[in-house]
């Protein structure tokens, strides 16, 4: 994971260096915008990454496909269609 976090942390750094000045710049608001949008897809793909290392734990230690509110069996269907839930849809509220 540490590694992920430095691609990010690259990537964000790059396009910072790509326009120090986007203040004064006619595209600085479309850059910023686009830097924003790199950001929020890094830290989605982040959570997803912690969402997937999360569920490969629970199948070593067996708890995997465990509602952990009621504590009963998720249903194939659900995991297939999300195979990092941890809960019924109904528990998940
Ligand atoms: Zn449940």
């Amino acid at each position: 994971m540490r590694d992920r976090e430095a691609d990010v942390a690259a990537i964000v750094a790059a396009s910072e260096g790509s326009n120090a000045d986007d203040e004064h710049d006619p595209e600085g608001a479309t850059i910023a915008f686009e830097r924003a949008q790199v950001d929020a897809l890094a830290r989605h793909a982040l959570a997803h990454l912690e969402e997937v290392a999360a569920a490969l734990r629970r199948v070593e230690d067996r708890s995997y496909g465990t509602c952990t509110v009621c504590g009963r069996p998720i249903p194939q269907e659900r995991l297939e269609a999300r195979p990092t839930a941890t809960t019924h849809v109904a528990c998940a509220g």
